[in-house]
């Protein structure tokens, strides 16, 4: 019997506005501990929380991005709970009424489109952070840093519609892409402002009710959600080969020993006791307002990737690679723009430019070479000023250098030998030193001329344009075989 992989996410994104949710201090990460706090974020009594905006249109944004149907009237509730980095003894979160609801995200699975569907995604605030030992710089106590406590957050739920861990990973990173493009979450899972929270349970092939489901919490990269996914998809399956069951319960994944452990079983589940929250009034959203904010959304990453394969006519894997990031689509857009070829334009970037950006660790907006710099390389190509080979060296100098084109091959003197008499005696020059080839040629190994093409070029150090060359050498060799 085959049995099949049944997972659902809940993702965890902090919200990039410069401040808290329901107080004015800043979100700013490694700030010194408790410094960005203030009585709101540190509940301390009698105080009030208020409603950020700004917290409220990003949140908007990235929902209307998943496809969402938004909520003209929602509302905030209290989970409540003990733990000593919450200062309130409750989190304010939405739970009978979140904000967005009933979307989807597509992703593509081997050229096929596959639709993930959204359960919902509500609004909340993050906790602030225990530190222990080492991390508090006094090797023996645990403390509390507060300045995440009140960082708004949304959650996106998934419903249980993941069946491979490719689909995971697709969905995980085009997630990433939409809330980047949106520039609403600068997702730096190191930071801890994306975080991944699993179910996962396995039934035998073709049956529709799902199985027992564990929770997995604590994964803090893709690698370790699609590791701590593949870890656990074998115990399930292992126990239900085995006709035992799969306790439902929540587990940790334990990166240092490469296995999940259990953190607590349904019985030790906590209670959260939600009620309204009463110290904010329902969230109502003017209906003119998301017009507004609908109307200023950038297009997204998919729109973009279908748009880019059409409109400059290349293939679905550059289109994908290129659209990763808004900063590259627009540095290949802009360069597509002053050299008009897609598919040469998308060589370049894809293999030359992000090779080097990778070599360097450089972001795209620190490329020291410009998408007219690109353009201006590409056109002294298309007009053999420059041959390909050269061109390669042209595109490290201009890395490097920052320079344009034009003055690199100027400098350097790499402009191509176009000049016919003095390409003659270079030529004349090959012949007379190969006459094997000379020979394997006339007698009908019509090959042997690429052997001689490179020698021309070898001689010019790659100077020599090579159409050229082939004319003058057949010329040549033409003469010579009728006399
Ligand atoms: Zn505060
Ligand atoms: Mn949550």
């Amino acid at each position: 019997m085959n049995y099949q992989l049944v997972v659902g996410l809940e993702v965890h994104a902090e919200l990039s506005t410069g401040s808290k949710v329901f107080c004015g201090c800043p979100t700013r990460f490694g700030g010194e501990p408790n410094s960005q706090t203030c009585p709101v974020c540190l509940g301390l009594p009698g105080v009030l929380p208020v409603l950020n905006k700004k917290v409220v249109e990003y949140a908007i944004r990235a929902a209307l991005a998943m496809n969402c149907e938004i909520s003209r009237h929602s509302r905030f509730d209290r989970k409540n709970y003990y733990y000593p980095d919450l200062p309130k003894n409750y989190q304010i979160s939405q739970n009978y009424l979140p904000f967005a609801y009933n979307g989807h995200l597509n992703i593509s699975i081997k050229g096929a489109v596959k639709r993930i569907d959204i359960d919902n995604i509500h609004l909340e605030e993050d906790a602030g952070k225990n530190l222990h030992g080492e991390d508090t710089g006094l090797a023996e106590d645990s403390l509390v840093d507060f300045n995440r406590a009140g960082v708004p957050l949304i959650e996106i739920v998934t419903r249980p519609d993941m069946h491979s861990l490719e689909e995971v990973e697709k969905f995980m990173t085009n997630l990433r892409d939409v809330l980047l493009y949106l520039g609403i979450c600068d997702c730096r899972m190191e930071e801890g402002s994306l975080r991944f929270e699993a179910n996962i349970s396995m039934r035998p092939e073709g049956e529709s009710r799902l199985g027992n489901r564990v929770e997995m919490k604590n994964l803090n990269s893709f690698k370790m959600v699609l590791k701590a996914l593949e870890y656990e998809m074998g115990r399930q399956e292992n126990l239900l080969r085995e006709g035992k069951t799969v306790q439902p319960e929540t587990m940790l994944w334990d990166e240092a020993k490469g296995m999940t452990s259990a953190m607590r079983g349904k019985e030790e589940a906590p209670d959260y006791r939600y009620f309204p929250e009463p110290d904010l009034v329902p969230l109502v959203i003017d209906p003119e307002w998301l017009k507004e904010i609908k109307e200023s959304l950038p297009e997204l990453p998919q729109a973009r990737e279908m748009r880019l394969m059409k409109e400059y006519g290349i293939p679905e894997y550059d289109s994908a690679v290129l659209t990763a990031n808004r900063p590259l689509a627009d540095f290949y857009e802009e360069t597509v723009r002053l050299f008009p070829n897609g598919k040469m334009v998308s060589n370049w970037v894809m293999v030359e430019l992000l090779g080097r950006l990778k070599e360097r660790n450089l972001k795209i907006e620190d490329s020291p070479l410009r998408p007219s710099h690109l353009a201006e390389m590409l056109t002294l190509i298309k007009d053999g000023l420059i041959s390909g080979k050269i061109a390669k060296d042209v595109f490290t100098e201009m890395f490097t250098s920052g320079k344009g084109a034009r003055i690199v091959v100027e400098e350097k003197g790499w402009a191509q030998i176009s000049d016919e008499s003095q390409m003659k005696e270079i030529v004349e020059e090959v012949i007379r030193e190969n006459p094997k080839s000379v020979e394997d040629f006339q007698g009908g190994k019509k090959k042997a001329i690429t052997f001689l093409v490179g020698q021309v070029m070898k001689e010019t150090r790659g100077k020599a344009n090579p159409q050229l060359v082939n004319k003058l050498l057949r010329e040549k060799l033409q003469i010579k075989s009728k006399m």
